[in-house]
């Protein structure tokens, strides 16, 4: 990667001496340095307090072992993680992800990614996030109810209320929330939200599991009223992923008035030209925990596809990939771009190549990325954080207007900070710098 700032080549090149292997890790810095060119031009201050070398070095990584009697009593050992980034702003928080895939550069790329986010959100929070290597995949009830105690087991030494608050991610939903509070409760005798994403009836707050798919939609509409004057409504959208993310961000724009036609999970994708029944996946993905191929048996009309990538090749007006990072390549993008897509927002973290974001941009296909489309899930984790401390609880309608302000807040930060350094309608370069520039100034602040 080559800066035209010294300073920032010099912080690249000791990230990418200091970080090998860390593949995931070094795209999203690179990334985000890149949209630093115009800041630390004007802001000398950053390179004396040496702003940019410590946002790229977490505060700390701890990494542990996890054992658990499996059902047939057989000892597994998983690997489980938790990187507290940036503390400048407020208490690590982010998602714990369990997935076989998990590793230390996914856990620091999603931990970076984590800092500007919350940032932008409004809301006093660091960046952080964990996980494991842990496949829940084929698991009984009671193998991760004893996998999530081993889990937080180890855990539970490194975090609090008001020092590090983790959440769910890929892998870990409310169920696995369950368990770990319940072990935290155990061990600690504590009764606090060192959790978000608890269940409604110990401490959860409203319109948490819709968050991040809802959050992702009111961006994308505001996006489109100010960049395009054009609104979700009459408008067909693809959606990738079947989780939690992509369900809400389904059921929302529909709501809004537009047509989603496609969904996938890991093994296929799904195509409903009369756009896909909701009530249905809720059942195949909430309740029975089964594949995505389901739906084809139980609604006709519809199609499935084995394979993932296949989905960038149906024509939609709105691209919103919700499923994993790299998911969308520079060949799906140009796919998309040729079947005249207007919009891709990001429901998922790092789901766009560099490759894909190119093309998008130089396309002039609107694009939001994550860290500012998908805040939304993190935004109300910090409002269930405030509810905890109150020992109070909003309505849905109360949570859902403030997330609804919110993303509008983050969407109009990021197209104003473009604007102010000269990167004008580049919603991502805004994004990296506004979130950035808030933690900035409270580190200088804070001293070394
Ligand atoms: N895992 C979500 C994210 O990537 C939510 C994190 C949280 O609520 O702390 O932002």
């Amino acid at each position: 990667m080559q800066y035209q700032s010294e300073y920032l080549q010099r912080v690249y090149d000791s990230v990418v001496k200091r970080n090998p292997n860390e593949p995931e890790y070094l795209q999203a810095v690179s990334e985000v340095l890149t949209s630093f060119e115009p800041v630390v031009a004007k802001r000398p201050d950053l390179e004396k307090y040496g702003i940019v070398e410590r946002i790229v070095e977490p505060e700390r990584v701890i990494m542990f072992r996890v054992s658990w009697v499996d059902d047939s009593g057989k000892v597994q050992v998983n690997r489980g993680y938790r990187v507290q980034f940036n503390s400048a702003i407020g208490p690590y928080k982010g998602g714990l992800r369990f997935h076989p895939s998990v590793n230390l550069s996914i856990i620091k790329f999603l931990g970076f990614e984590q800092i500007f986010k919350n940032s932008l959100t409004t809301l006093p929070m660091g960046g952080g996030k964990g996980g494991c290597d842990f496949d829940p995949k084929g698991k009984s009830d009671n193998e991760i109810m004893r996998f999530c105690q081993s889990f937080m087991t180890e855990l539970s030494k490194h975090i609090g209320a008001d020092t590090d608050v983790p959440a769910g991610d890929i892998g870990v939903g409310a169920r696995e929330i369950g368990y770990m509070f319940g072990q935290y409760k155990r061990l600690r005798n504590e009764f606090t939200g060192v959790l978000t994403g608890k269940g409604l009836t110990y401490g959860g707050s409203l319109t948490r599991k819709e968050a991040t798919g809802y959050g992702l939609l009111y961006f994308t509409e505001e996006m489109l009223n100010c960049m395009k004057d054009d609104s979700i409504s009459g408008k067909t959208i693809v959606v990738s992923g079947a989780g939690n993310v992509a369900i809400y961000a389904a059921e929302k724009a529909t709501q809004l008035g537009g047509k989603v036609v496609a969904l996938c999970d890991s093994t296929g994708y799904i195509y409903d030209p009369n756009g896909v029944n909701l009530d249905v996946v809720k059942q195949i993905k909430e309740v029975e925990r089964a594949r995505i191929s389901e739906y084809v048996k139980r609604v006709s009309g519809a199609e499935y596809h084995d394979g993932c990538s296949g989905i960038w090749g149906i024509k939609c007006d709105v691209a919103l990939p919700c499923a994993t990072q790299n998911e969308l390549d520079g060949e799906s993008a140009k796919k998309l771009i040729a079947n005249g897509v207007m919009a891709v927002a990001e429901g998922a973290n790092m789901p766009c190549t560099p490759e894909a974001i190119e093309a998008f941009q130089s396309a002039g296909v609107l694009y939001a990325p994550g860290k500012a489309s998908n805040a939304g899930g993190v935004a109300v984790s910090g409002l269930e954080m405030s509810q905890n401390s109150m020992r109070y609880s909003w309505s849905f309608e109360e949570v859902d207007a403030k997330l609804q302000g919110i993303m509008k807040s983050i969407f109009h930060a990021a197209f104003d900070a473009a604007k102010e350094y000269g990167v004008d309608g580049n919603i991502m370069a805004g994004a990296n710098i506004a979130g950035f520039l808030k933690v900035a100034d409270a580190m200088i602040a804070q001293g070394v």
